[in-house]
């Protein structure tokens, strides 16, 4: 089993999205989906190029995309609250 932690994200409204275990150091860019352990907007089963939103806020936490034939949300920086590992 690799190295990580489950990470708490937020929006920048401080509505909680989904918990996320990390892997490694370093600031998060894009979350694999299936390393979500909490989902509290729905990204699970979200279809690729879809734009999440945030349900208090409405604003788009990211794009779901295909990474290494996995899905995973591309986080958009100015929604996401920045993360402290
Ligand atoms: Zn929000």
């Amino acid at each position: 089993m690799r190295t990580g932690k489950i990470i708490e994200i937020n929006c920048r409204c401080g509505c909680p999205l989904f918990r996320y275990f990390k892997a490694g150091k370093g600031r998060l860019l894009k979350c694999l989906i299936s390393r979500l352990t909490d989902d509290y907007v729905g990204i699970k089963g979200a279809a690729t190029f879809s734009r999440p939103i945030c349900p208090q806020c409405g604003k788009e936490l990211g794009i779901v995309m295909m990474i290494h034939g996995e899905p995973a949300l591309k986080l958009n920086q100015g929604t996401i609250e920045s993360i402290r590992i």
